[in-house]
């Protein structure tokens, strides 16, 4: 499954967050294959269509899809110079599909700022900085590493792979250099190709979440960090969202859902933050949500974005993807235009989908297969 890594300074609130993460977190019983690791934090998809077809299909059990968040913990200045955990803090960074990072966007003086501790205000743009150097400074490194090899046999030979590769890196370079991230770079569809093979970090897909005072948390417009934080988000069209740790603290330790929507509503708020970085996460990696309806059990699957019908069985279990014949398919939107599947049916929007078909978000499947 994808994961999104949580990074930020020490003190920017990253720990409060991944607990108030894990506490929200997934139903274990509904997932027994999950693995148990500390660092990562399972929540459920929030998906507003899986209520309506449990009302539509009332099956015995409704089963959400679930999003991993990844902890990384570990020093964040000095990493790239490779001492002890900043290795560790750059190799894990390296192992997820995107990048979460907390920036302290809140006033509290009895909250230290550990590091840019010689600035005396909360400074969101330092503290973005700070981080992101390190990144560029590793890449910068691995790029260089490439550069000194390939440099040769592309200048040398007629070794396109090498010319390619070469090209690339010559792009990539001076931006490095000019202390950006790699992602601000447009490539080609061919550059793309090229650059995926390099493993660079600052070219993971990047969300920043803005860690805001609890006072302040309703109207995150009126709050200046914020404003900073978008303003840089923007250069690099990275999203962000606006949280406040202590507040998911407080809404994790909540029960009921019903006294979780008081709460929230109490200060002004009609989704919590970990809901709303759960979705802003799916939607930055690309991942969408089938469904499986039945009467046994209405269940919503992550795809991502573009695969075929089969690899889409293939999520459920693999001998559907080996022995896939056809999806008999049908959009949720249809679903609830006309009620019931054989509504749907009469009025010729069933389908049956075979092995080219690209899967959408909200498709609706039941899989046939050879087995
Ligand atoms: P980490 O080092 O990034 O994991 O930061 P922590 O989660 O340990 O938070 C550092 C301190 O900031 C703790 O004392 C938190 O209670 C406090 N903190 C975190 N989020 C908020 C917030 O939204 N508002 C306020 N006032 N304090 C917060």
């Amino acid at each position: 499954a994808l994961t999104a890594g949580i990074v930020g300074l020490p003190n920017v609130g990253k720990s409060t967050l991944f607990n108030a993460i894990t506490q929200a977190g997934a139903e274990a019983a509904n997932y027994p294959f999950a693995t148990i690791d500390p660092n990562v934090g399972m929540v459920e998809v929030p998906d507003e269509r899986l209520q309506k077809l449990t009302e539509l299909v009332k099956p015995k059990k409704t089963v959400p899809t679930t999003f991993e968040f990844t902890d990384i913990a570990g020093i964040v200045k000095g990493a790239s110079k490779g001492e002890g955990l900043g290795n560790k803090f750059l190799a894990n960074i390296r192992e997820v599909d995107a990048i979460i990072h907390v920036v302290r966007a809140f006033d509290d003086e009895n909250v230290m700022r550990e590091q840019n501790r010689d600035a005396e205000f909360v400074d969101p743009m330092a503290d973005i900085d700070t981080i992101n150097l390190e990144l560029i400074l590793a890449d910068l490194e691995s790029v260089n590493k490439r550069y000194a090899r390939v440099e040769k046999v592309a200048r040398t030979t007629k070794d396109k792979d090498a010319i390619a590769e070469f090209a690339v890196l010559e792009k990539i370079k001076p931006v490095l250099e000019d202390g950006k991230s790699a992602r601000t770079i447009e490539f080609n569809e061919d550059e793309q190709k090229v650059v995926k093979q390099l493993f660079l970090l600052t070219t993971k897909p990047v969300l920043y979440v803005a860690n805001v005072s609890e006072d302040e948390v309703s109207d995150p417009d009126a709050i200046e960090y914020v404003n900073q934080i978008r303003d840089f988000a923007a250069t690099e069209n990275a999203d962000v969202v606006v949280i406040s740790a202590r507040v998911e603290e407080e809404i994790a330790m909540l029960d009921e859902d019903e006294e979780k929507v008081e709460f929230l509503e109490a200060i002004g708020l009609t989704e919590s933050g970990v809901d709303k970085l759960t979705k802003a996460a799916y939607h930055l990696l690309g991942l969408g949500t089938y469904f499986t309806a039945g009467e046994k059990e209405v269940r919503a699957w992550t795809f991502k974005r573009g695969i075929k019908a089969p690899q889409a069985a293939g999520i459920i279990h693999s001998d559907f993807e080996k022995g896939f014949i056809r999806a008999v398919t049908m959009s949720y939107d249809d679903l609830l235009q006309y009620g019931s599947e054989r509504a749907v049916r009469e009025a010729g929007r069933l389908r049956e989908e075979g092995k080219e078909y690209i899967v959408q978000d909200g498709d609706i499947m039941e899989f046939r297969f050879n087995v």
